[in-house]
Order: structure tokens, then C-alpha cells, then sequence
């Protein structure tokens, strides 16, 4: 082999694990300081109840949505008017559930930077505006709710100071969601407006509880986080579900694989944080805003603190046996909601800058010594990349760039023994979530 042509060899390998120099900067350009700014800022509207007071310029949640809210029209300022910001509102009947004593306006914050080449293709960052104390139903106690969840809505609004620095061909939204803690009614509101839409929603990223580093075991760790995503959606058929037992797809749905997709660009940008990946959509019987989503046939996982303390979520602020109860301001960490802060980030950018997924993405090998994989290409795409794992792997521990092309074929790989999957690469390098094969090959 010539010299020259190694050398080639040798670039060629580079470019295909290339980093993007500008998802560092997004990761320096979070900051704690603004963040810690605007959660203060957000407990100290005393109670952000969904039931609560609407008329106070300084207590009750539509003084905290108008402020979020202005505090959006003022990043778009900064970016020339890049963002739509808007409030998009449902009213919910008393009595929907026993968390709704009268009729009520679940109002959410909506802001979207519109993507240059898919302005109805959406990235989703979402925190909650609302917050309560031990009776859900009090909608007048001091509710500060500065972990749960002024750090996620404060994140949602960091991101968006960050991002809209850059362009990207996606559209990236932005938004702070009501009615979480009376019935998850902001995150089912604002899927329903997505649906009647048409939008295309490529995932949601609801951060709930980004905040708190010291768990009620005394764990501490500023590292450590949690990326929850349901199996399956819930929306798959009958006919789905019965494949499945045969050609596999238990832990491959939509959700899941952003979750692995959020778990790979952090271990690749973020190499000091400590994702882990839970297989299953919430904490044991509890329940977040990406649900809603989830509901409605969308992917979306929730990002969240790894340990958490309970006396200090949904708690009347009061001391009882010496143990100081309450969601108050101390016990947020604002570096740690930075950095979880920068891991959405840098998620949105890296998918906002990717090409669309592939589509139609078919595999066969029955019977045969190679695994085969077909799909259709997307605008956008330089070339695909085919990912394989191990059946009892959580992440795709295997890949391999196959240039611009429709099909591959992996030779001497056996169907059996692996999961398959495939994503598409723009020219940045940015990829696409893995498509897990929707359809058999024979
Ligand atoms: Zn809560």
C-alpha cells in the first residue's frame, strides 16, 4: 500500500469520529449563576400552584408564567427575534381528577427557535412551572418548589439563552409545562396542540428534579444521573406486539433509543458525568410530563438526579424530629443543574444539526452467516452507520460506517446473537437516533 494512500485511510477514520468543537462551547457556555438567578427568582413567587393566585404580580403561578414567559421574549431579543414565544392553554373541568376542585386554566410557556430547513421537525426541552406541598390540593401554603421543579424550567430557559446562538436546521422547543403535580395536564395539553398541529416531534427531554445531589440515603454525587424511557410506546399494536416475540424489540422502542441516544453524546462530550440508563418510564409509580408525550405516540424520556431526598419534594416546609422538610433553595446545587443542563443541550444541538432518521429501515439473515440491512435514505445524510449489541446489552456497544448507501450487509455477523440498528450521519457528523428494523427482510 502506498504511503499516500494510508495517509488517506487515516483521514477517512478521523472524519468519521469526529467531535464538534461547538458542543464544548454550548457545554462552557451553561451557567450556573444564571440559572441559580432565575430558580431564586421562581421560589420566591412563594407558591406556584396550578390552583394558585393569577392576578399577583408576585405570588402564585401567573405571576411566575408571565415572568418566564417576558424572560423568553428577552432571549429572543438577544437573537433577533429567533424564538416564538407563546402561551398555549387548556381548561381543565373541575373535577377531571380529585387534584381539581374547579374549573382551571392550565396554561404552559411555549418557545420555539425554528429550524432553517425543518420548521415543523421538533427537539423538545421541557421543565414544570407548577410546584405544591404535602396536600396537593393546597394551592395557598409556600410551595417554593425550587428542585421540583424550578431547576428543570430554569434549565429549559438556560438552554435556550445558549442555543439560540446558533443556527440549526431543526426546530428546537423550549418550554415550561402547568398542571404536572395536579395530573400531568400542561405535558397532555401541549401533545394534543402537536397532534393538531402535525408536528414531527423527534423526541422530549422532560427534566424533573435536576438539582438535588445529596440523596435521602446520604449518597452524594455530583455526577451520577438518571435517563428514564418506557420499552415500548403504548401506542404499538396488537399485530407489533406479537412480532416482537419473534424477531425481538422488548427494549428498542422510540423513547428508548433517545435515551440511549442522550446517553452516548454525554459519555462523548461529557466524559466526567455518569449517566445511567433506566429501563422504565418513571421512578416505581410515580409519574413525569414526558408520559404525556409518550401517550400520544412520541418518544420522550425523563432526565433527572440520580439521588434523590424525599424530604424534601412535596413537603410542607416545617422541622418535625429535627429534620428540616421542604423543597427550598439551599438544597439546590447549581453547578450539578448546569451540567444536566448542558447534557440537554448539547442533545438538542447534536440532533438539531443531524439529518432526519432513516426510514423503512428493514433486516433479514434468517438462516444465513450475515446479518442484512435495508433501508431508505434521507436528505441530509452523508452516509449511515449500522449499530449492533449484544441482546443483554443496555447501549449499542458496536457500529460501522457504510458510507452513502441504502443497504449492507454484515458479513459473518449472525442475526441471532445481536440487536441491529441504524442511524444516519450528517456532515458534521451528527447523527440521527437509531432506527431499530420496523420490518423482516427474507
Ligand atoms: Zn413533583
Amino acid at each position: 500500500m502506498k504511503y499516500s494512500t494510508l495517509l488517506l485511510l487515516f483521514a477517512v477514520t478521523i472524519s468519521q469520529a469526529q467531535t464538534d468543537n461547538r458542543i464544548y462551547d454550548i457545554i462552557q457556555s451553561v451557567s450556573a449563576e444564571r440559572l441559580e438567578k432565575d430558580v431564586t427568582m421562581l421560589a420566591n413567587f412563594g407558591t406556584r400552584h396550578t390552583l394558585s393566585d393569577t392576578v399577583s404580580n408576585t405570588r402564585g403561578i401567573g405571576a411566575a408564567r408571565r415572568w418566564i414567559k417576558k424572560e423568553f421574549d428577552v432571549i429572543s431579543k438577544d437573537c433577533n427575534n429567533c424564538l416564538e414565544v407563546f402561551y398555549q392553554k387548556d381548561m381543565v373541568k373541575k373535577d377531571a381528577n380529585a387534584r381539581i376542585p374547579f374549573d382551571v386554566w392550565v396554561v404552559n410557556v411555549v418557545a420555539i427557535q425554528r429550524g432553517s430547513k425543518y420548521p415543523n421537525r421538533f427537539i423538545i426541552m421541557s421543565g414544570d412551572i407548577d410546584s405544591r406541598v404535602s396536600d396537593p390540593n393546597d394551592y395557598t401554603s409556600d410551595a417554593p418548589g425550587a428542585n421540583d421543579n424550578a431547576t428543570g424550567m430554569a434549565g429549559a430557559m438556560e438552554a435556550a439563552r445558549v442555543l439560540s446562538k446558533y443556527k440549526f436546521e431543526n426546530s428546537i422547543l423550549y418550554t415550561g409545562l402547568s398542571g404536572e403535580e395536579q395530573g400531568l395536564f400542561g405535558g397532555a395539553g401541549l401533545a394534543a396542540y402537536a397532534k393538531e398541529k402535525g408536528w414531527e416531534i423527534i423526541g422530549v427531554l422532560n427534566n424533573d428534579m435536576i438539582g438535588n445531589i445529596e440523596g435521602v440515603n446520604g449518597v452524594i454525587s455530583n455526577r451520577d444521573f438518571r435517563i428514564f424511557s418506557e420499552p415500548v410506546p403504548p401506542t404499538e399494536t396488537e399485530q407489533q406486539r406479537n412480532s416482537r416475540r419473534f424477531y425481538g424489540g422488548e427494549v428498542d422502542g422510540i423513547s428508548r433509543q433517545l435515551a440511549r441516544y442522550v446517553h452516548t453524546t454525554t459519555k462523548t462530550y461529557m466524559p466526567e458525568m455518569n449517566p445511567t440508563l433506566i429501563y422504565r418510564l418513571d421512578r416505581f409509580g410515580r409519574g413525569g410530563h414526558h408520559r404525556p408525550f409518550n401517550d400520544a405516540g412520541f418518544a420522550g424520556i425523563r432526565i433527572m438526579e440520580s439521588h434523590e431526598n424525599y424530604n424534601q419534594q412535596h413537603q410542607d416546609i416545617r422541622v418535625e424530629d429535627g429534620i428540616a422538610y421542604g423543597d427550598v433553595l439551599e438544597h439546590v446545587n447549581f453547578e450539578y443543574a448546569a451540567k444536566l443542563t448542558a447534557v440537554n443541550a448539547i442533545t438538542m444541538a447534536a440532533i438539531a444539526w443531524a439529518p432526519p432518521a432513516p426510514k423503512n429501515v428493514v433486516i433479514g439473515g434468517i438462516v444465513e452467516p450475515s446479518a442484512k440491512l435495508k433501508w431508505d435514505k434521507v436528505e441530509g445524510a452523508i452516509g449511515y452507520k449500522i449499530y449492533w449489541r449484544d441482546t443483554t446489552s443496555p447501549t449499542w456497544n458496536h457500529s460501522r460506517y457504510v458510507g452513502d448507501v441504502s443497504a449492507h450487509t454484515l458479513e459473518g455477523i449472525v442475526i441471532d446473537n445481536y440487536f441491529f440498528g441504524v442511524a444516519a450521519v450528517g456532515k458534521d457528523g451528527h447523527e440521527s437516533v437509531v432506527v431499530f428494523p420496523g420490518g423482516i427482510m427474507r
